[in-house]
């Protein structure tokens, strides 16, 4: 596999959140939308399994509208799972979940039997943007519920609506190829665990195969048709003038211009995975 990525610690992560998670109603995985199933964690899936889940595919903003709207159908049409699309710019983003998180544990709620949700997420996919919205005025002192230490965040979202943060960290964990290249391709990975010609290499290859207006329009090419993701890397070099001595493109260069350019946004509104072809890069991982 040629994305390696164990930073450690998950051990540790996974005993706290299975101890939380006996107290909670809610579970809700915070997503990238750009890469719905690459940024999920799938020891979460297994951990959380009869729990009713939220999925909330953030960063929507930047990720391609026709295809958050697939993968908001392809969560919903799971068991007990609800999803919502989100991202910084929503306004009232406490509302939309507290009536996703009502929607999936109807029998809870009110003063005498809070609803309780647990948010977790990998890094990067803007956790903490979204609590710190949602907390100002409404960070409460964790109380003694067991297995929450102090310091720990809990936000009140309603008066019976009670949101935890995930203990720990919860790193992503690659079982699938492509999901690799997604998450060093989103800046979820360290930049020392990856080669960066590479993940541009992967990127350009999605982007001719998907977004072809969306890449010619961003490095002013004019004609992609039949080229080789390196081709296209070595036209954007020159374009760009990441140039070496000697006329020799500085593909090293190239390569960060491609990766910064897809992680800001300047290439468009971009998804990296649709849910079917999740579905195969999964089975072939299987097969491995
Ligand atoms: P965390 O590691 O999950 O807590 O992620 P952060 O909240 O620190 O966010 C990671 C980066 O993503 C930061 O640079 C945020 O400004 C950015 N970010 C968070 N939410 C959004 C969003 O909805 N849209 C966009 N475009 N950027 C976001």
């Amino acid at each position: 596999m040629a994305i390696q990525w164990f930073p450690g610690h998950m051990n540790k992560a996974r005993k706290d959140v299975m101890e939380r998670l006996k107290e909670i109603d809610v579970v809700i995985e915070m997503l990238d939308a750009r890469l719905p199933a690459s940024s999920a964690n799938p020891m979460l899936a297994r951990m959380a399994k009869g729990k009713p889940r939220l999925m909330i595919l953030n960063k929507q903003d930047l990720a391609d509208p026709a295809i958050t709207s697939q993968w908001l159908e392809w969560y919903r049409a799971k068991k007990q799972t609800q999803a919502i699309g989100l991202d910084a710019g929503e306004r009232a983003p406490s509302q939309k979940l507290v009536a996703a998180c009502r929607e999936l544990a109807p029998n809870r709620g009110g003063l005498d039997k809070p609803l309780r949700v647990l948010i977790c997420g990998i890094p990067n996919v803007g956790k903490s943007t979204l609590i710190n919205s949602m907390s100002s005025r409404k960070i409460a002192k964790t109380g003694n519920m067991p297995g929450v230490t102090k310091n720990e965040q809990r936000i009140i979202l309603a008066d019976d609506v009670e949101l935890y943060d995930t203990p720990g960290m919860l790193w992503p964990k690659i079982e699938v190829e492509e999901g690799g290249y997604n998450l060093a391709a989103s800046g979820a990975v360290g930049r020392n665990a990856m080669d960066e010609e590479e993940v541009s290499l992967e990127l350009l290859k999605y982007l001719l195969q998907h977004y072809v207006p969306e890449l010619t329009a961003r490095y002013k090419l004019d004609e992609v048709d039949g080229l080789q993701d390196w081709q296209v890397l070595e036209m954007i070099g020159r374009k760009r003038g990441a140039m070496l001595g000697g006329g020799r493109v500085n593909i090293q260069k190239a390569a960060e211009i491609v990766l910064t350019d897809f992680r800001d946004g300047n290439t468009g509104r971009i998804t990296l995975e649709r849910p079917q072809e999740w579905v195969v890069w999964e089975k072939r991982a299987k097969e491995l």
